[in-house]
């Protein structure tokens, strides 16, 4: 008999069907034949449907595509990869998003359909996911301002594609929500770059050196930004 990437497991009913059926799911093949079909019939029929077996292998293979940030979703924060769980709680009436470890709790009422509750975590998470960035960031940014001596009007976190940060003639940075996604050295060589333009306001050799006097890894960290776009693009 054929090999397929899945176990494969014939089981005999005493039912008095004539029919033999295949079932693919990603645990297994099962094929179901009644007892009194010999195994060399029930080994052509398999044989016979050989292509099909192989088209349903690879299609419950295939991880489910899922758009967004879902149940059982990845997502990184930080430097830390945080695994999205829904979970019931007959105490709530309310959808609370809460940390435990590296697991980010949906809490969700009993009842609340997959669909309802990805309706309304993507964005929750998204929110809670920000307002700690926020926290973060500025934390860092005061730590930095203080080395440089120098001092920012105001942290604003956006939703911009093209830029991870920006410095204001009036010294307020934003910074892109992407880089909640990032791990912390990164998103402190952002902050190290705007707060140096509050002393340079172009990329001269001057202004390098002093972001390389507070980051001398910040080549690294420009080019895991460069290339690391496409894992950030969740935010
Ligand atoms: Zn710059």
């Amino acid at each position: 008999m054929e090999k397929y990437d899945l176990p494969l497991k014939i089981v005999k009913t005493r039912k008095s069907s004539a029919s033999i059926s295949i079932s693919v799911r990603s645990t297994g093949i099962r094929v179901t034949a009644p007892i009194w079909i010999p195994s060399i019939f029930i080994n052509k029929f398999i044989s016979s449907k050989h292509n099909w077996i192989l088209e349903q292998v690879e299609r419950v293979k295939l991880p489910s595509v899922k758009k967004g940030i879902v149940n059982d979703s990845t997502i990184p924060f930080f430097g830390k990869k945080l695994k999205v769980v829904y979970h019931a709680d007959p105490n709530t009436s309310l959808i609370k998003i809460e940390l435990e470890d590296t697991q980010l709790k949906v809490i969700h009422p009993p009842g609340y359909t997959p669909d309802l509750i990805e309706n309304i975590a993507e964005k929750r998470i998204k929110a809670w996911i920000f307002e700690r960035a926020l926290v973060e960031i500025t934390d860092r940014a005061n730590h930095f301002a203080k080395r440089l001596e120098v001092s920012y009007t105001k942290i604003t976190l956006k939703k911009v594609s093209s830029i991870w940060g920006s410095c204001s003639p009036d010294n307020s940075l934003t910074f892109s929500q992407q880089l909640a996604g990032a791990p912390l050295a990164v998103v402190e060589y952002v902050i190290i770059h705007e707060l140096c333009h509050i002393v340079h306001r172009d990329h001269s050799s001057r202004f390098w050196a002093l972001v390389r006097s507070l980051d001398k890894d910040y080549k690294d960290h420009r080019r895991w930004l460069r290339d690391n776009r496409q894992e950030l693009n969740i935010y």
